[in-house]
């Protein structure tokens, strides 16, 4: 199977420029349930992207890879030009909408959080315009 070139448009369907860390998130999922990661390595979201995950995120149909009790929440977090370091955090399309329209060289950075046990893991980050 060839390999997408840097310079590639990606895979069809994706936003030119848009990178997918499912590959990781699967191999880190295979480390844990072979026993290599403990919980506490796989489930360590921060208290602020808990607080984030519970207040400013949006529902995922997805459920918990680890602990399976609840539904994931997905966080998305959007750095760029005249934005704070930390990012400015995203709860509707609007928002990103504006955020797109204001600036140039902005992404967007999409984290799955389960609020029951603290998994969290990047998905995807994609140029927003
Ligand atoms: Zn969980």
């Amino acid at each position: 199977m060839p390999f997408l070139q840097p310079e590639s448009s990606g895979r069809p369907g994706k936003a030119p420029g848009s990178v997918d860390y499912r590959f990781a998130r699967r191999q880190l999922l295979f480390r844990y349930r072979a026993g290599e990661l403990s919980r506490s390595d796989v489930c360590d979201a921060h208290s602020e992207l808990m607080r984030i995950a519970l207040h400013c995120s949006q529902r995922s149909t997805v459920s918990c890879p680890v602990c399976d009790e609840s539904t994931l929440r997905v966080v998305k977090f959007v750095f760029g030009p005249r934005l704070p370091a930390g990012g400015r955090v995203v709860k509707t399309r609007a928002e990103l909408k504006k955020l797109a329209s204001e600036r140039a060289n902005r992404r967007c950075y999409s984290v799955e959080v389960c609020t029951s046990c603290r998994w969290n893991h990047l998905l995807e980050v994609s140029p927003i315009s």
